[in-house]
């Protein structure tokens, strides 16, 4: 199937590894040319090498989206770009906790990593779409807006309101020939689950492995997602032929999750 995204602007945030890192290769391949986001200017590096010699165009933009600074100039730095079609919202998730252990200011400053950078770029972004008539928005999530996870409290209540103001918009921008979705993922090989599940296997006295193993048994599948699995489907999402879907949480899970919508 021909994504007819070749020659297409997609901005990729949370570029540098795990799932955002095999989405932007995904992109590459397909023939978007990519402006990868991350914080880590080397790791970034290492990617748009990686695209260039398969024949791709990728161009590095490091930034800390959790700095207001550096997301204006993030934006300021994509504009002799032209308007972005394709946007993969992606960063790192917050740290694991139960909610009772958290500050009210823990929960502001998730909300200034994870939603405030959203609402600013989309800010930013959608002025250039609706002229071009064309868009594709894809945020990652997490399958906890399906089922909230234990000891993810943060990640529970930030991931609700980004489907909540995804889902808001785009009612607004469809008019226009632009989609907005997110994409749940379950749980999938990369740093970030390392993360997790060190904190899980803390708690129950066991090791990384054997609380990865416990996890994989969970699954119907049988085996935790790789990245490029999660990237197969956010392709379609932003690619040209997706264009009546939106509005919509797709969950890529291994059918982990049980409920029925
Ligand atoms: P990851 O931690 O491996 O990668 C996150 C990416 O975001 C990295 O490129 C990192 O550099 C970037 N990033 C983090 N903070 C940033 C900041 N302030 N500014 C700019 N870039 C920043 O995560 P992953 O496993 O690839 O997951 C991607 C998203 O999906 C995360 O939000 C994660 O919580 C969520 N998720 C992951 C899983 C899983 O099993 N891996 C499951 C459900 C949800």
């Amino acid at each position: 199937m021909d994504l007819g995204i070749r020659g297409k602007i997609a901005l990729v945030t949370g570029a540098s590894q795990g799932i955002g890192r095999a989405i932007a290769l995904g992109l590459a391949q397909e023939g978007a040319r990519v402006l990868a986001v991350a914080r880590s200017a080397e790791k970034l590096e290492h990617l748009v090498h990686e695209i260039k010699a398969s024949g791709g165009e990728a161009k590095a933009i490091p930034t800390d989206l959790g700095k207001s600074e550096e997301l204006e100039g993030l934006l300021a730095q994509i504009q002799p770009f032209g308007p972005i079609e394709l946007f993969l919202a992606n960063t790192g998730g917050p740290r694991p906790s139960p909610a009772q252990e958290l500050s009210p200011m823990d929960f502001r400053q998730a909300a200034e990593n994870l939603l405030y950078p959203l609402v600013r770029l989309m800010e930013g972004l959608l002025p250039g779409m609706k002229a071009q008539g064309f868009g594709r928005v894809l945020a990652i999530t997490s399958l906890a807006v399906k089922e909230p996870i234990e000891n993810l409290a943060l990640s529970n209540t930030l991931r609700a309101a980004v489907t909540g103001y995804l889902k808001t918009l785009s009612r607004e921008v469809a008019p226009h020939g632009i989609t907005v979705n997110t994409l749940a993922p379950g749980y999938t090989l990369t740093e970030r689950v390392a993360e997790v599940f060190e904190y899980r296997a803390k708690q129950q006295g066991t090791s990384l492995e054997a609380a990865l193993a416990q996890q994989a048994q969970q699954i119907p599948t049988g085996r935790l997602g790789r990245p490029e699995e999660i990237a197969d489907v956010a392709l379609f999402l932003l690619s040209s032929r997706s264009s009546y879907l939106t509005g919509q949480t797709v969950v890529v899970d291994g059918g982990f999750t049980r409920s029925l919508l």
